[in-house]
C-alpha cells in the first residue's frame, strides 16, 4: 500500500485552474472513485509519482510506448533534434525521412501527411474522403473512438463512454446529421445499410481492433465485409490505426489481416511520446489536399523536427528483426495463464497481440452494447487493488492495457500474481 498524499494535493490545486484538473477527462480517474497519480519521472515499464512510489505502467501513455518509457535513443535524438531549432514552418528533411519509413511499413499509404493528434489525422482523412467522393456519409461503428472532432463525438467509445454521453454537449445536431453509426462486429446490419445506402457513403472508418470500448477484435467475417462494401458501392475505407498501427505489426492490423483499406491513420507510436500523427491513403486520393487540390488542411506544427525525430528513432528499432516475434511471445505467455486465473470468475479477456482487456463480465464482449453491461464497480476495486499494488492498469473498463518490450517475464509474473490476489 503506497500513501499519494502529495498527488492529492497536487490534483487540488490542479482542479483550481484546469477543468476536472487534467487537459484530457479520462485521467481524472472518476470512474474508478479516486484521483490521480502526478507522475515525476518514467523509465522502461514503471513510472514514478511525486510521492515516490514506483508504478509498472499498463496504460504506457495509451499505447505511445511500446519501446517502453524515456527509451534512451528516442530521448537523445528528440534532445539533439531540440538543440538545431523546434519549428521552422518551412520544410525539414525529417518530414520526408519519416514518411517514408511510415510507407515503408505500410506500403497502403501511398501518400501521407503528419498532422499533431490522432483528432486531426481522422479529421483530415474523412475531410479527403468527402472531397474525393463528393458525399457526405460516413460510417463509424458503436463503441469506437477516433478522436474528438464534432462529427465524430456519437456513440464514442474512450472517456466519452465513461462520460456515459451518447454524444457530447455542444455539438449542434446539424453536424452529427451526416455520421451514420452501425453496431460493431454486425456483418448484417453493415452489409443492409450499404446495400440501401452504399453510394450516398462518402467514408468508413473503423478501428481494426476496436480498442476505445476496451479490446473488442472483429470477426474475420465483418473485416473483410468493411472492405467488400466499400470497394462495391465507391466508399473510401479508412483504417484508423491511431493505437493499432505499429502496434499489432510493424504495419499494423491491416498487415497482420491482409486487407488493404483506401486510408489509413496513425498516430501514438508514430511520434515517439510526441505530439505527432499522420493521415495517408492511395496517391489518387491523396492527390485532392491543397496546394494539389481542393481540401484544405494545415497546421502550424505539423511535421514538428522534434517529433519526427523521435518517430523514426522509435521505427527504427521496431522495424529490427525480432522485435514483434518478442513481443507476441511474450504477450501470448502471459495473456494465456491470465486466461487461466481468471476462468470462472466472471472475466472475460479480450486481446490482441499486446493488447488487452479484462472485462468484468460473465459473456462473451463482442461489441459495445456487450461491453456496456461490464460490472464497472468490480473494475473499480480491481484498479484501485491494483494500484495499491503499485501496478497502473489502464483506469477504464473501456479501455486497453498495453504490454512494451520492458514488461519481462518477471514483471509479468508479478502482475499475474497480484490480479489473482486483486480479483479475490
Ligand atoms: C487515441 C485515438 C485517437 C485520437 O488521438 P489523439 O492523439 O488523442 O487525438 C483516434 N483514434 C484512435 C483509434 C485512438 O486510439
Amino acid at each position: 500500500m503506497n500513501e499519494r498524499i502529495k498527488s492529492a494535493a497536487a490534483f487540488e490545486e490542479a482542479k483550481q485552474i484546469i477543468p476536472g484538473g487534467v487537459n484530457s477527462p479520462v485521467r481524472a480517474l472518476k470512474s474508478v472513485g479516486t484521483t490521480p497519480l502526478f507522475v515525476r519521472d518514467a523509465k522502461g515499464p514503471y513510472i514514478y509519482d511525486i510521492d515516490d512510489n514506483k508504478f509498472i505502467d499498463f496504460c504506457m501513455s495509451w499505447g505511445v510506448f511500446i519501446l517502453g518509457h524515456n527509451n534512451d535513443k528516442v530521448s537523445k535524438a528528440a534532445s539533439d533534434a531540440i538543440f538545431h531549432g523546434s519549428s521552422f514552418g518551412i520544410p525539414t528533411l525529417a518530414e520526408t525521412t519519416l514518411a517514408e519509413k511510415v510507407r515503408e511499413s505500410f506500403p497502403s499509404m501511398e501518400r501521407l501527411r503528419f498532422v499533431n493528434s490522432g483528432t486531426e489525422a481522422t479529421m483530415s482523412a474523412i475531410r479527403v474522403a468527402r472531397g474525393f467522393t463528393g458525399r457526405d456519409i460516413l460510417v463509424k461503428f458503436e463503441g469506437c473512438y477516433h478522436g474528438h472532432a464534432d462529427h465524430l463525438l456519437v456513440s464514442a467509445g474512450s472517456a466519452v463512454a465513461k462520460l456515459n454521453n451518447a454524444s457530447s454537449a455542444g455539438v449542434p445536431a446539424g453536424f452529427t446529421q451526416y455520421t451514420v453509426v452501425l453496431p460493431y462486429n454486425d456483418t448484417e446490419a453493415l452489409e443492409k445499410y450499404f446495400a440501401g445506402n452504399g453510394d450516398k457513403v462518402a467514408a468508413l472508418i473503423i478501428e481494426p481492433v476496436a480498442c476505445n470500448m476496451g479490446v473488442v477484435p472483429p470477426t474475420h467475417e465483418f473485416i473483410e465485409a468493411t472492405r467488400k462494401v466499400t470497394q462495391e458501392h465507391g466508399a473510401i475505407l479508412i483504417f484508423d490505426e491511431v493505437i493499432t498501427g505499429f502496434r499489432l505489426s510493424y504495419g499494423g492490423a491491416q498487415k497482420r489481416f491482409g486487407i488493404t483499406p483506401d486510408m489509413t491513420t496513425v498516430g501514438k507510436i508514430v511520434g515517439g511520446g510526441f505530439p505527432a500523427a499522420a493521415f495517408g491513403g492511395r496517391a489518387d486520393i491523396m492527390s485532392v489536399l491543397a496546394p494539389e487540390g481542393p481540401v484544405y488542411q494545415a497546421g502550424t506544427l505539423s511535421g514538428n523536427p522534434v517529433a519526427m525525430a523521435a518517430g523514426y528513432e522509435t521505427l527504427k528499432q521496431l522495424g529490427e528483426p525480432g522485435v514483434y516475434e518478442l513481443l507476441e511471445e511474450r504477450s501470448n505467455r502471459f495473456l494465456s495463464r491470465l486466461e487461466k486465473i481468471v476462468e470462472g470468475k466472471g472475466i472475460q479477456v479480450n486481446h490482441v497481440g499486446t493488447m488487452f482487456t479484462m472485462f468484468f463480465n460473465d459473456q462473451p464482449v463482442r461489441n459495445f452494447q456487450d461491453t456496456k453491461k461490464s460490472d464497472q464497480e468490480r473494475f473499480a476495486r480491481y484498479f484501485r487493488n491494483m494500484l495499491d499494488r503499485g501496478i497502473y492498469v489502464s483506469p477504464s473498463q473501456f479501455e486497453g492495457n498495453f504490454i512494451s518490450l520492458c514488461h519481462t517475464d518477471e514483471i509479468l509474473d508479478y502482475v499475474l500474481k497480484s490480479i489473482e490476489e486483486s480479483i479475490e
